[in-house]
């Protein structure tokens, strides 16, 4: 039985999603986790425990257990374990991604200097300590708006525009708060000591979720975000697949991808990759060495490529109907080709349902209203009774996801916001739980 190692930052949906995925493959999972997630283990499969900040001794660690039990494949899901997953692959031999690629990838400052080395299209942008101070910051700046932001957060973690020198020391106070909170503490990534400022691209925002094959980039899905994201806050919304974006527009943003990610050395295996498009050009964002987060993946289901030659067909195991991305996924860790994939023909949605505001959450309201929608084909509640929301740019989380599947992406997306429309939250100030904890 072939067998994958998958580095997960968390023992969340993802993970089981890979173990549905790996069971119908007849393929045995191998998790390597950070130790601080691993008090649920819902496998109860005796996972790895590494320790993501510390990337040579987990990769070592993995290593040793490597020799016990050999790793036909290896997957890194979310950011953070990307350069000890490339670590593992380069050491056993398999295709990936290299550490040094992994590691640009994930850190915003060394992707920009990169691409700006390679003559690609950049933004102004600067990199300060995270103690400097806001006004000293804007004296050297001249033309707003800019974006403040952390080297390497995800999800839009303390991404904050400004449009003046005032807003800049505020955002740059805030940010700092952020980034000296214990939670960020606990990484102990020395990034974390720096933040990036950079100008502000206008213009339409997409996200390409794809496999490199040895080094060509091979999409498997070109969203639009049809929802402005102008600040000053990014709240990711609304994905839509196919994109609706003149066929000019969409082959530029595939070539953006691809030089992007060849420029940072991204060379096989599964990338995210987020960019801006205006008259100037396509601006990469970021283009991570992982795939797309949580449960966004369920927007996406692929069945064989119609233009692939009976040879080729007769070579991987059969696999009948829709597959998911994470089967999808594991088959190339495993070796298996992923020109022999595509989409559905389905356009096919999703809604991050944003944070409105900072508070305890009691509940949704409308779930099964939502979910009766027309072309709505799933509501998920991801927020817990009681949990404290925080919405952005503090929060790392959603309140949860609405999926819609539809002929056209215009129907897809009316759906989500319909269902969006027909949800409501109970959200109650924070401090009434203070009043409730003291009678
Ligand atoms: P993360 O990796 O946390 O998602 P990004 O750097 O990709 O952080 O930024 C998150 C979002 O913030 C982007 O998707 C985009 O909407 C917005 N954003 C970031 N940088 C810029 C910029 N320079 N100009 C305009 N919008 C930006």
């Amino acid at each position: 039985m072939p067998r994958v190692l998958l580095l997960a930052t968390t023992t969340g949906y993802q993970t089981r999603a890979f173990g549905e995925a790996a069971e119908r493959l007849d393929v045995e999972l191998v998790f390597a986790t950070d130790r601080c997630n691993m008090l649920e283990d819902p496998w109860q499969d005796d996972a790895l425990a590494i320790r993501f900040y510390d990337e040579p001794g987990s990769a070592a660690a993995i290593l040793d257990a490597a020799s016990i039990r050999s790793f036909d494949g290896v997957l890194a899901v979310g950011d953070r374990p990307t350069v000890i997953a490339a670590l593992v692959m380069e050491r056993l031999g398999l295709p990936g991604h290299s550490p040094r690629a992994a590691a640009a990838a994930r850190n915003k400052l060394r992707t920009r200097e990169r691409l700006r080395d390679a003559g690609l299209p950049v933004p102004w942008f600067a990199e300060y300590a995270v103690t400097a101070d806001g006004p000293t910051i804007a004296q050297s700046l001249s033309s707003f708006p800019y974006v403040v932001k952390p080297v390497t957060l995800s999800g839009s973690r303390g991404v904050i525009r400004v449009n003046d020198p005032k807003e800049l020391a505020a955002a740059v106070a805030r940010l700092r708060r952020m980034l000296e909170a214990p939670d960020i503490r606990a990484e102990r990534n020395e990034a974390h000591g720096r933040i990036l400022v950079e100008g502000f691209i206008p213009g339409r925002e997409y996200a390409i979720e794809g496999l490199m094959n040895h080094g060509a980039l091979h999409v498997l899905a070109l969203f639009d975000k049809p929802d402005p994201l102008d600040g000053p806050f990014f709240e990711e919304t609304i994905y839509v697949t196919p994109s609706r974006a003149p066929i000019p527009v969409q082959e530029a943003v595939v070539a953006a991808v691809e030089s992007a990610a060849s420029t940072l050395g991204l060379w096989h295996g599964p990338i995210h990759a987020e960019c801006r498009a205006n008259s100037s050009g396509v601006f990469i964002l970021e283009v991570a060495a992982r795939p797309i987060g949580g449960l966004c993946a369920r927007a996406l289901r692929f069945q064989r490529a119609r233009a692939q030659s009976a040879e080729a067909r007769s070579s991987v195991p059969s696999a009948p109907g829709l597959i998911s991305l994470e089967e999808l996924l594991l088959r190339h860790a495993l070796g298996e080709l992923s020109i022999g994939w595509e989409r559905e023909p389905a356009a096919s949605g999703v809604m991050m349902i944003p944070i409105p505001r900072r508070g305890l959450f009691r509940g949704a309201l409308g779930v099964d209203v939502a979910r009766a929608t027309p072309l709505v084909t799933d509501v998920r509640i991801t927020a817990k009774a009681d949990q404290v929301l925080v919405p952005l740019p503090e929060g790392a989380s959603y309140l949860g996801f609405i999926f819609a599947s539809g002929q056209n992406p215009a129907q897809v997306e009316e759906a989500l916001r319909e269902a969006h429309g027909r949800l409501e939250f109970a959200i109650d100030p924070e401090v009434r739980v203070l009043q409730s904890v003291h009678g």
